[in-house]
């Protein structure tokens, strides 16, 4: 049987990291995955997918709306579906390649099908029509999430969908229904409704993006319906009815009224849940908590000694670079390293026009913890570099602690506001001050001088406003 010092199921971004970060320590490493790509969500049907389809779907729409106000006349922008799509499945291609290449440059043994816990330091892999078992002396389960489904509107594939085939439609839905306002179902509903779908989003939260900011919640939002997406806030939806080719939806309004929509497509965003079902957990009574997901403690350790979980397995936000950072941080432990994570500077983005990201506290979390908060804002409006690019909508704001001067959370809407958000985490990743920002030579003319006048305005200095 093989032997490894670690072995890794899922390739994800958490998984991989971890395999390479291990192979780097020296660590001899097997990466198991049952899909016929590596990469995980991310890189097949998430990040990447999503991220090029969004690019694409931006240029058409500002080719179409906005190229006449530089003077630039295109007589009529028309769309090449197939090709955008084909562009997109080369971008997944060349990365999940890429990652292959990665893995025989670490010299770590891919084994291709499902991996699961087969007892203390062993690991059996399903592939096939073959089962094979191999030694392990630890283990990081990366199995990853899947979409939560609604239990009255199942996904069949074609008309409720998930991210995945909203990744792929082969045309345009003319009325494409979303349900969920966090970050996939505002970029997917973004992505069609600007290669001319017919939008509407019915979300039970009271805002879009709900995890954001309120002022900057309400700014996207504004910003998504100018360029016409319509939004059903505090909104339940109830069911699904066949009607003709599509759908006709049903929810119920925050004042209990019932209503109807008629649409192509309904894509159900309304989150993911950790891949706990198989891989021998039940098996290894490995401990989940009450929302089911894998319990680990601070150094990513489940109660079954030698196993690790990290990513969307575990708690904490389900994003991409938080479940590398953790596969790192994993294998740095197994390496008898101190390995750590700092979850108070873990950006978040939402990959619209404006773009919204933030990291740290908004000042409503700062003020509910008891924090003394002073906060500085600056627009977009008032920046040279935003002026040239067309692009003004949206702000900066910059909170901090009033007494210490601490920052603890930056949120931007705005262009490029998921470039930006970089310079915020690594102010806070050093425990840095708004006079900190403040005071930093920020290039002119460029997007990051908002950030500056932002920090300069928590003290009431900004130059330009
Ligand atoms: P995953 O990426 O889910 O990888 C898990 C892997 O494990 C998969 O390859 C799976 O096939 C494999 N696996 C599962 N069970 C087994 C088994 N038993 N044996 C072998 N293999 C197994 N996050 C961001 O940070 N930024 C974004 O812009 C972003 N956009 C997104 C857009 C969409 C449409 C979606 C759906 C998600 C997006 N995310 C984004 C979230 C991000 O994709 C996830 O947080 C991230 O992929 C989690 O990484 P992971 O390694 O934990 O798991």
């Amino acid at each position: 049987m093989d032997t490894f010092d670690v072995a890794v199921i899922g390739s994800g971004p958490g998984g991989y990291v971890a395999a390479i970060r291990s192979a780097q320590l020296g660590l001899k490493t097997a990466l198991i995955e049952k899909d016929a790509r590596l990469g995980g969500t991310c890189l097949n049907v998430g990040c990447i997918p999503s991220k090029a389809l969004l690019e694409s779907s931006e240029l058409f729409y500002a080719a179409a709306n906005n190229f006449s106000t530089h003077g630039i006349l295109v007589e009529k922008a028309g769309l090449d579906l197939g090709k955008m799509m084909s562009r997109k499945d080369r971008i997944v291609k060349e990365l999940t390649d890429g990652i292959g290449l990665l893995m025989k440059k670490n010299k770590i043994a891919v084994i291709p099908g499902m991996g699961s816990l087969s007892g203390p330091g062993r690991v059996r892999i399903d592939g096939g029509g073959e089962s094979r078992d191999i030694e392990a002396k630890s283990v990081i389960l990366a199995m990853g999430s899947v979409p939560v489904e609604l239990p009255f509107m199942k996904f069949d594939g074609s008309n409720i969908i998930t991210s995945t085939e909203a990744l792929s439609f082969e045309k345009v839905p003319e009325r494409l229904l979303v349900v969920g306002a966090g970050a996939i179902g505002l970029e997917m509903g973004s992505v069609w409704n600007r290669l001319g779908s017919e939008v509407t989003v019915v979300e039970m939260l009271p805002r879009v993006a709900p995890f954001a900011d309120k002022q900057m919640s309400t700014v996207l939002q504004r910003a998504l319906e100018s360029q016409g997406m319509t939004f059903h806030l505090k909104s339940k939806v109830k069911g699904a009815q066949p009607e003709g080719d599509g759908l006709s939806v049903t929810f119920e309004t925050e004042k209990g009224e019932t209503r109807t929509v008629s649409c192509d497509k309904v894509l159900v965003a309304v989150g993911r849940r950790p891949l706990t079902d198989g891989a021998g957990l039940k098996e290894m009574h490995v401990a989940l908590d009450e929302q089911r997901r894998i319990q680990v403690d601070d150094r990513y350790r489940t109660n079954v000694p030698g196993v690790y979980a990290i990513g969307d397995l575990i708690r904490g936000p389900m994003l991409a670079h938080k479940a590398s950072e953790e596969g790192v941080a994993a294998a740095e432990i197994i390496a008898g390293k101190p390995g750590h994570v700092n979850y108070n500077a873990v950006p978040n983005v939402v990959y619209t026009w404006p773009e919204l990201a933030q990291v740290g506290l908004t000042e409503a979390e700062a003020k509910e913890k008891g924090l003394p908060v002073k906060s500085g804002r600056f627009y977009f409006k008032a920046n040279g570099r935003a002026k040239s690019l067309g692009d003004e909508e949206g702000l900066v704001k910059v909170v901090a602690n009033a007494d210490t001067d601490r920052v603890l959370g930056v949120h931007i809407v705005g262009p490029r506001a998921s470039d930006m958000i970089a310079e915020a985490v690594s102010v806070m990743e050093f425990a840095g001050s708004a006079e900190d920002v403040g005071r930093t030579i920020h290039a002119h003319p460029t997007l990051s001088e908002v950030v500056k006048e932002a920090a300069l305005a928590v003290d009431r200095k900004a130059i330009h406003g």
